[in-house]
């Protein structure tokens, strides 16, 4: 088969030079779609190979995003993003629990406030009924029954039961330490940089070397056309839109009980306001449309925040604010997903332009990816597979009882690290020893909650620094927020003087 996706010298430059590790699945990108795809790969006798640019798992639009499970009443009817929303929400019910994930079904309720709003949510209402989904809509009265706080000049809502809120930190990391639990493989830091299709199989040059491999799943999120040109695909582009957040403190977490949205304008579900499933409340996200990647909040964008939560809920956000962030939306060419083959390349599967419900529809997209593969390889299910996975013990969530066990078991559960959040320097040590492990300062943050709480790390951040330095035995100049280039500490100034 003649080569694509690569000039025939660099071809035989590759071959010449590298080893390649070999795989029968290659899956491009460790956000929420490939950790799921891993996971439900690693169900069938395949040898899956899961790679990401980041140091972490789940390092993308994964860990920045509004963390709902949507209902299925925003995507046109009709559209895979439709059917995918509501196969993920579906499938996330049973997810959560196999995987300890948490996930609460909270409800939601969009609000309308002028008849334009109305329509709108008229047309989500019919959107929802089309697709079988339980709506439900409130008039002013009753939304304000069911949720006393949001602003009285409300004039309806939609109200949808079953939306809801999950960890998607935990989310990631339960998928892949599922799929590793099942013989799936890993490798972080390590960058695609070139796909070409030979007699022989898929070869796939990375920052950390050849792999070969007979099936790729390009899962790479924002990058996802990158790939897809590395592979001589042309007609699918990606750009950014930025959300920007803000999050509270877990002392007015409470204030709304449901995930309160504003009626949709064309580019977005608008600014919500809603609790996390820590007990935090998160307002925003912006939506702004970039030429190229920017994760930086601007003051201008948190004012849009302020200004539209306050307008859902009126509430003296500022006050309570422990932390901003911003995540980037993979705004595809065409407004629905791509799930398919690739036109270019056989062996190529893409899932681009996962935007928002992604998050909600990764278990479907899963499924979806393994029906794609089943059409290259033969899946055959392996009859150990395992389903169940559980994240090391979360002090604060036990009983005194199991906490004593814990702590007679080994003193270090004894050693509160974290005060905010509660996190023992057990816990901190389990999230390094864990599979997948964590290997940075936010990869803690991420598994254990460790400086996610009010101080933002400044109580624990030196203590948690000197736990990763023993555990790792790392010197304290190699230890990082969140990977390469991101070091905290430049060296040691005592004596210096
Ligand atoms: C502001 C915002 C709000 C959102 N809110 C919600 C919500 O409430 N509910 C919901 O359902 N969805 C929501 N979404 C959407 C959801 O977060 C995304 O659809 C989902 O996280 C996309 O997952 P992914 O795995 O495709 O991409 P990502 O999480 O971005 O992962 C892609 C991975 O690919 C890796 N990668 C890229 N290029 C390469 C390469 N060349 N080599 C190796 N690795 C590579 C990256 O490092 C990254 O880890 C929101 C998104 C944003 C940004």
């Amino acid at each position: 088969m003649a080569a694509s996706g690569g000039t025939r010298s660099e071809l035989d430059q590759i071959a010449k030079n590298d080893n390649p590790i070999n795989c029968d699945v290659l899956i491009i990108g460790a956000g929420i779609v490939g950790a799921a795809a891993f996971r439900e790969l690693c169900r069938y006798k395949l040898n899956v190979l899961l790679v990401d640019a980041n140091h972490d798992v789940g390092g993308d639009a994964s860990k920045a995003n509004s963390a709902i499970l949507h209902g299925g009443f925003d995507p046109n009817p009709g559209t895979l993003m439709s059917k995918l929303n509501h196969d993920g929400l579906a499938l996330w019910f049973a997810w959560s629990q196999e995987l300890s994930v948490d996930v609460e079904w909270t409800g939601s309720l969009v609000l309308a406030f002028n008849e334009s709003e109305i329509n709108e949510i008229t047309r989500l209402y019919e959107n929802g009924k089309s697709v079988k989904i339980p709506v439900k809509f409130l008039g002013r009265d009753e939304t304000l029954k069911r949720e006393p706080v949001v602003n009285p000049e409300v004039k309806a809502s939609l109200y949808a039961p079953v939306s809801g809120i999950i960890d998607p930190f935990q989310a990631v990391v339960a998928l892949v330490g599922n799929g590793l639990k099942n013989g799936g493989r890993i490798r972080l830091d390590t960058r695609v940089e070139e796909i070409s299709k030979r007699s022989d199989g898929i070869y796939v040059r990375t920052s950390s070397g050849l792999i070969r491999t007979k099936v790729v799943i390009n899962a790479a999120g924002l990058y996802a056309d990158q790939i897809m040109r590395m592979a001589g695909e042309n007609w699918f582009s990606i750009h950014p839109r930025r959300g920007q957040y803000m999050i509270l403190d877990k002392n007015v977490g409470n204030l709304v009980r449901h995930v309160i949205f504003r009626a949709p304008t064309s580019i977005g579900k608008g600014i919500l306001v809603s609790r996390t499933t820590h007990g935090n409340l998160l307002i925003g996200p912006t939506a702004e449309d970039l030429d190229k990647p920017d994760k930086r909040t601007t003051a201008e964008g948190l004012a849009t925040v302020l200004e539209s939560a306050k307008a859902l809920v009126p509430f003296p956000y500022e006050r309570f604010t422990i932390a901003q962030y911003a995540g980037l939306r993979a705004i595809g060419s065409i407004d629905d997903f791509v799930v398919a083959h690739s036109r270019t390349m056989e062996g190529l599967i893409n899932a681009a332009g996962i935007k928002s419900p992604g998050l909600t529809a990764a278990p479907g997209i899963a499924k979806e990816l393994c029906n794609l593969v089943s059409a290259l390889v033969p899946l055959e299910e392996k009859a150990n597979f395992d389903p169940y996975f559980e994240l090391p013990p979360i002090l604060r969530e036990l009983p005194y009882k199991y906490r004593e066990e814990l702590i007679k078991g080994n003193a270090a559960f004894g050693h509160m690290v974290c005060r905010c959040e509660l996190v023992s320097e057990g816990e901190i040590e389990n999230a390094l020893k864990m599979e997948p492990p964590a290997r940075d300062l936010d990869g803690i943050k991420r598994r254990v909650r460790a400086t996610a709480g009010r101080c933002q790390g400044g109580f624990c951040m030196p203590r948690i620094i000197d736990i990763m330095r023993k555990e790792l035995n790392l010197p304290y100049e190699n230890i990082t927020k969140f990977g390469n280039k991101s070091n905290v500490i430049y060296g040691d100034n005592r004596g210096n003087e």
